[in-house]
């Protein structure tokens, strides 16, 4: 076979499907795992050459570095852009340019070698001094060798922001920050080498509707930049050079989903309710101000989770009040007259906030996360405690707290707002005195303490990404235990029916706000455990509205009541499709299960 016949054969990658739907283009490879940096002697006569690549390589990083800011302040309306900054201050230290030219005449080895070296002794120290400030400039050494690495090799790996047209893109890894600042209009997909269909940057790419397929292990080996590309969200493919019976079998299934999408549309403004007559509430959650007017369009009764940390993300200074402000009033306009529950930041865990993540954590999943971050950072938090008041002036705001795992951190949260309240009195800005407020359960100690929580808290959230995750020890980001992560876990269905139970015995609501909620085949469960409000990314509410509508509450209570009792996730897994098939064969082609683990 010749190189060229090679290139055009069909290459199918199978990984995690966990944004739905079809994508075809051009692959763009962006931000590759890093390839061991190699070391090569090179000839006396080669060492001016290798200086001026270096020096080339200098120019262009400049540029880059004083070009991005002016794109995304044109893009963020002038948002912050100072991480830059900072980088053109790494770039521009004498000492670095200086070392390495002195090291590269003297030992006359390539420039990549001794660029790695000598930026990583300088990181090595860095991340030693007292000084909190300078320790968190490693970060910003690593990402400016990175670059001035990917300019030394030639290498085409645009950033995230400025891809060269609509493109798949494929990377190793996405951070949700890295997802946060993709130039949404320009990426038709995405695929990567690792991953987990709980991973915020899975989370945002189905509120985004951007599919994606991920845990492709290698696959920014398999690929180059411009090859042609299908993702398959639906399935968890990665089809290169599809061949024209491919495409025309995908132009099939996506005239299928076009179908049932239309059919789906027409129960926007119906309401969802089971057969025999109960009225479950949907809501949606976001991670960005601009999906509101999705969630709406989509039919959402509200926003039940508003992830109000990617406010943070991506930048080095905090937003203000009163920039927080417009972007919660800016919600609670768009979904007026529904409420809209701000989630309290959620710093920590994937989610890292740079200035004050200087240091990597071992377990940063079990470490300086959500509301533990916010009570150590009283001048952070009480910044947003005071804005979400200000916006619950005017619109139907509820607040929310993460990670929650004792009543302590209710009392000491409740000290906060009260005192925010008290300073908002005095300065003669309203706010609404009955201002709801809610705990996620998502600790295993929260939800077998529900009982005592709930007398703190008028509502309570059930996040069962994290409540997962920590039930099974079983990390939600990491794609090797992945098979392991079984929201029908009976061990998961028993906390969330402690919690269901406890929030009516204190009488007080309850909702799952997690993955769970939006995954229509498990729909019926949450039901039967007596779940009647559901919050998820608002491209999933038409499929679970449609579920709810085709299905009655009386064989849902069994069921959950069946699954309490089973000893295998998957066997409660194949009993909620062999049901939803019964009553919505439609959607079981349309969403594949969810991955089953072997146990
Ligand atoms: C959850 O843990 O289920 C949740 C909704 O919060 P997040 O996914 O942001 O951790
Ligand atoms: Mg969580």
């Amino acid at each position: 076979m010749t190189e060229q016949q090679s290139q055009k054969t069909e290459r199918i990658f199978r990984g995690v499907q966990v944004s739905p739907g079809i994508a075809r283009g051009v692959v763009h490879i962006c931000g590759s795992q890093e390839e061991p940096v190699e070391r090569r002697q090179l000839r006396p006569e080669d060492v001016p050459a290798e200086t001026g690549r270096f020096e080339q390589a200098l120019i262009k990083t400049r540029q880059q570095l004083t070009e991005i800011p002016t794109h995304l302040g044109k893009e963020l309306g002038g948002g912050d852009v100072s991480i830059f900054d900072a980088h053109l201050l790494v770039l521009d230290d004498p000492m670095l340019a200086e070392q390495v030219l002195k090291r590269l005449k003297e030992e006359q080895i390539n420039v990549e070698y001794i660029l790695h070296e000598v930026t990583e002794q300088y990181a090595q120290a860095l991340s030693k001094v007292e000084d909190s400030y300078l320790r968190e400039r490693v970060g910003d050494v690593r990402d400016v060798t990175r670059r001035i690495m990917r300019n030394l090799q030639g290498e085409h790996r645009e950033d995230l922001q400025h891809l060269p047209g609509p493109r798949i893109v494929v990377a190793h890894d996405l951070s949700p920050s890295d997802t946060a600042l993709m130039d949404r209009a320009k990426v038709l997909g995405f695929a990567t080498d690792v991953g987990s269909r709980t991973s915020h940057t899975a989370i945002i790419a189905r509120s985004q509707g951007v599919p994606a397929v991920v845990a492709l292990h290698d696959i920014t080996r398999q690929v180059t930049t411009g090859d042609d590309a299908l993702v398959d969200g639906f399935s968890g493919l990665l089809i290169i050079n599809p061949s024209q019976t491919t495409l025309y079998e995908y132009g099939e299934i996506e005239i299928r989903h076009h179908t049932l999408e239309e059919r789906l549309t027409i129960l926007r403004d119906k309401p969802a309710e089971t057969r025999d007559g109960c009225r479950i509430e949907l809501a949606a959650n976001i991670e960005f101000p601009d999906e509101a007017v999705s969630a709406r369009d989509h039919g959402a009764e509200g926003i039940g989770l508003y992830r109000t940390e990617f406010l943070f993300l991506n930048r080095r200074d905090l937003p203000g009040e009163d920039e927080q402000l417009a972007a919660y009033r800016h919600v609670a306009k768009v979904m007026a007259p529904h409420p809209v529950i701000i989630r309290t930041i959620d710093l920590g865990g994937d989610k890292l906030f740079p200035p004050d993540h200087g240091q990597p954590e071992r377990n940063p999943f079990l470490g300086w996360r959500g509301t533990r971050f916010s009570l150590d950072r009283p001048d952070i938090f009480k910044t947003q405690l005071r804005a979400a008041l200000r916006a619950s002036a005017e619109g139907s705001v509820k607040l929310l707290y993460p990670m929650i795992s004792c009543t302590s951190e209710l009392t000491r949260t409740a000290a906060l707002l009260n005192e925010c309240k008290e300073e908002l009195r005095r300065e003669g800005k309203p706010f609404n005195e009955q201002m709801e407020v809610g705990a996620m359960i998502e600790v295993p100690s929260a939800a077998l303490m529900a009982h005592q929580l709930a007398k703190h808290v008028n509502f309570f959230s059930i996040g069962t990404n994290d409540l997962i995750q920590y039930t099974l020890a079983v990390d939600r980001v990491n794609e090797r235990v992945a098979h392991l992560y079984a929201p029908t876990f009976p061990a998961v269905l028993r906390l969330i029916k402690l919690v269901v139970d406890a929030a009516r015995a204190h009488h007080i609501w309850v909702s799952v706000c997690g993955e769970m909620a939006g995954e229509p085949l498990l729909t019926p469960l949450l039901v039967g455990l007596g779940v009647e409000k559901l919050s998820m990314s608002a491209v999933s509410l038409p499929l679970v509205k449609f579920v709810v509508r085709a299905m009655n509450r009386s064989d849902a209570l069994t069921f959950a009541e069946r699954s309490l009792q089973s000893e295998s996730p998957t066997e409660v897994q194949g009993w909620l499709e062999d049901y939803v098939r019964s009553i919505a064969p439609d959607v079981v082609e349309m969403v594949k299960p969810p991955q089953t683990p072997p146990r």
